[in-house]
């Protein structure tokens, strides 16, 4: 199996070399370097590493493109209008749930450039590395303005009121305003969307390498079949989104937005990387066990979210066809949440590792993802279980008594 990833004209502005193809075969990775006096082949080295992550102009007019996409379909694109949850001062911001409307609209439109010969399917692909420089140094330098427009801020309203510790690494990192806007987006549900489309743009672009080499597998397949449904099924549900931990108790900071530009599209889309690279023979059983890890674990995480939601809509909502058990007029307690507290986490750590099996145990590498996002819930459901033993206080300890579980019940 081949993967081209032509560097194109702007590494001969980083070296003389011009890096022309890149061939990647089960786990060794070798450049093809070609100068004006011939062809030789060099192994991919530190230098041609950190080459290759220097930032060019082409992936900033990709990012650059992406967001104002992003920017005005968000803004002109119909889509429910959801209130926010209240906000301590009794205010409410309302969220454009048009996700799925811009992310099929986007689809289509490169879709449409792919097939006219615009533009290349394999484009994120090919410049991987430099796109995840040029989204970091943007992750930085945004939260560089938003640390400075949030100490400059005298709103005193929940979403902009200004919280300033004095130590200004804290304060980047964590963020100084809740839900900041600029131009009238809000920038929290912005990145977040930008993060979710970004990792299935690349999932996509990795999937044209593999059709190019004409390389399907199933566990190709499946990884991609499996991401596209989450991804879907994410937009829509979009406004769900508008009551989770991030959107009501995170400030905006590098943490928030690393995350959603960063870490999430390029650290998810880790097994299709890895799969380009290296060939699993699944079984039959492997594939079908493989499905209902991530069946299961789609219904769980799916359906537990939803109760809470309706719930909140409507406490007198039916859960699982019965009326709810409600702790103080406040907390559900039956259903998925009468399971365990947190039974969202546990679907979404079934599906997390579905999303890896297709890639068979020889390597750890493409478990990354799993394992980062139990360590990150586990301390997610630390702090939440806090925040709402403070909020809620005798209900909340009632709750716990009830449902003693908080992932998984009988080990955690
Ligand atoms: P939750 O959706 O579980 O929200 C927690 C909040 O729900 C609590 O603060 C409380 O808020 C309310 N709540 C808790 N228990 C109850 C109850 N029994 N009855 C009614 N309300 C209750 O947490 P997150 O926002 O962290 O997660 C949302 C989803 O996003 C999860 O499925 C999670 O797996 C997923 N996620 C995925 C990540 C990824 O990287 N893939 C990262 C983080 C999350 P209130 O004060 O409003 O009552």
């Amino acid at each position: 199996m081949e993967a081209q990833i032509g560097m194109g004209g702007e590494m001969s502005r980083v070296a003389s070399l011009k890096f022309g193809l890149v061939r990647l075969r089960r786990r060794k990775v070798e450049f093809y370097c070609h100068s004006s006096e011939g062809e030789s082949v060099c192994g991919m080295d530190l230098n041609q590493l950190l080459y290759a992550l220097i930032p060019s102009w082409n992936s900033v007019a990709l990012l650059v493109s992406f967001f104002t996409y992003l920017a005005f379909a968000g803004s002109v694109l119909p889509g429910k209008l959801v209130p926010g949850v209240a906000l301590p001062d009794g205010t409410r911001l309302h969220y454009r749930c048009n996700g799925l409307l811009s992310l099929i609209l986007l689809v289509a439109l490169l879709g449409t450039g792919v097939w006219m010969e615009f533009v290349s399917p394999t484009v994120i692909s090919d410049r991987g590395l430099e796109l995840l420089s040029t989204t970091f140094i943007f992750s930085f330098l945004v939260t560089l303005v938003l640390y400075l427009a949030g100490c400059k801020s005298h709103d005193q309203s929940s979403s902009l009121k200004p919280h300033v510790t004095g130590n200004i690494i804290d304060d980047w990192w964590f963020g100084i305003q809740l839900n900041p806007h600029f131009m009238g987006i809000d920038l929290k549900f912005f990145f977040v969307r930008a993060g979710m489309m970004g990792w299935l743009l690349i999932n996509l672009s990795v999937l044209a390498k593999c059709f190019q080499d004409a390389d399907l597998s199933q566990s190709i397949i499946l990884y991609q079949l499996f991401c596209v449904l989450y991804i879907l099924d994410y937009f829509f549900y979009e406004e769900y989104m508008t009551s989770t931990w991030d959107i009501i108790a995170e400030r905006l900071g590098f943490m928030l937005v690393f995350g959603d530009l960063v870490w999430i599209p390029f650290t998810f889309s880790i097994q299709a990387w890895w799969l380009l690279s290296n060939k699993v023979e699944l079984t039959k059983a492997a594939a079908i066990a493989n499905c209902l890890v991530f069946i299961i674990g789609y219904l769980v995480f799916r359906g537990a979210n939803k109760q809470k939601h309706d719930f909140k809509k409507n406490p007198k909502v039916l859960i699982w066809g019965r009326p709810p058990k409600v702790i103080g007029g406040k907390l559900l307690a039956s259903g998925y949440w009468g399971i365990a507290r947190h039974s969202n986490y546990l679907g979404d750590l079934l599906v997390a590792l579905s999303f890896s099996l297709p890639c068979g145990i020889s390597s750890p590498v493409p478990y990354f993802y799993p394992i980062y996002l139990l360590i990150l819930l586990i301390w997610r459901e630390r702090r939440d279980e806090s925040r709402c033993a403070e909020k809620y206080r005798e209900v909340w300890a009632e709750y716990c008594k009830l449902v003693p579980w908080r992932i998984l019940p009988y080990i955690y």
